[in-house]
């Protein structure tokens, strides 16, 4: 029998997610279907539970049911657990396990696809949401010299520093105190949400000298804001989130199946030039 997945979101009407996972059982040779569910808001468990009765495999899950998920899993990895949010559900029998692929797929994106290394580099991060939380540990397994993580809640970016203290060399900072850190970053990420609404996080002019890549998570916004600042400083390579997608996409399919799909093609599909 073809197994089910889906991806379940609100709003879900531009999900990619249908393509990449049919894309990958195509070239993986793997029986499955996979769908998009628009999810009620407020209704999240009793969807889940309609679609595991249909007999589901797996869900991903994308905004704003991130939070929902991990309540509704009853085991976590270690990444869903120190995310604090699920993007991806396997179910099994009475099981239903959590993971987190964002900042796996982030990080395999930077480091394999756009071949900028993070071991021995100084890393800006931006936010202390849920895509920057989720990134932490895997980029502080790189062994960056340093990881700066800034947020405009200070609060909540001293919080995870806390949490994540002993893991690796974590500094955390306001916006304002920002240029007052030495500046030449290697790596400057927004993991805010700011360019959703077309906004800039509140940056001074220096942090982009001398970088060697600039990374948005947001996809699908062509040159954001935050590009175009890092344009206008010189950084060479600019990136959307579209290959960290695919990417956790790939993580997804590779731990529901078994199979590891290749990303390039599907990378190179997505990609919208950014200009
Ligand atoms: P959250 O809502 O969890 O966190 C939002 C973060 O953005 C907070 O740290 C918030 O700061 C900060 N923020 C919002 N507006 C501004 C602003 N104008 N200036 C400075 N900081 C701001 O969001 P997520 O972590 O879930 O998502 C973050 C981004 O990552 C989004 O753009 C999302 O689309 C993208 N994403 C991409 C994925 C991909 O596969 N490419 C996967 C997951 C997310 P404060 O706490 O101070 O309010």
């Amino acid at each position: 029998m073809t197994d089910r997945y889906a991806v379940i979101g609100n709003p879900i009407g531009f999900t990619k997610s249908p393509f990449i996972h049919g894309t990958f059982a195509k070239v993986t040779g793997q029986d499955l279907s996979y769908e998009a569910i628009e999810g009620p808001i407020g209704g999240f468990a009793a969807r889940v539970d309609q679609f595991r009765a249909e007999g589901a495999k797996g869900l991903n899950i994308t905004a704003p049911f991130k939070l929902d998920a991990f309540a509704y899993a009853n085991e976590l990895s270690e990444s869903a657990r120190r995310a604090g949010a699920a993007n991806c559900l396997k179910f099994e029998g009475d099981r239903v396990i959590a993971e987190n692929f964002d900042g796996i797929g982030l990080l395999r994106d930077i480091t394999l696809n756009l071949g900028v290394k993070v071991a021995g580099r100084r890393v800006l991060m931006l936010g202390a949401g849920g895509a920057a939380r989720g990134a932490l540990l895997p980029f502080l397994r790189q062994d960056p010299s340093e990881l700066v993580l800034v947020n405009r809640m200070l609060s909540k970016a001293v919080a995870l520093a806390e949490e994540f203290a002993g893991r690796g060399p974590l500094i955390v900072s306001g916006y304002a105190e920002l240029a007052d850190l030495a500046e030449g970053y290697d790596v400057v990420i927004n993991a805010t949400s700011a360019s959703l609404r077309g906004e800039m996080p509140p940056l001074p002019g220096n942090v982009f000298r001398g970088a060697e890549l600039a990374y948005e998570l947001a996809y699908g916004k062509g040159l954001t804001p935050f590009l175009q600042a890092a344009r206008a400083e010189g950084v060479a390579k600019l990136a959307d989130g579209v290959g960290m997608l695919v990417e956790q996409a790939a993580e997804a399919f590779s731990w529901w199946r078994g199979v590891r799909p290749s990303t390039a093609q599907v990378i190179a599909e997505l990609t919208v030039p950014l200009s």
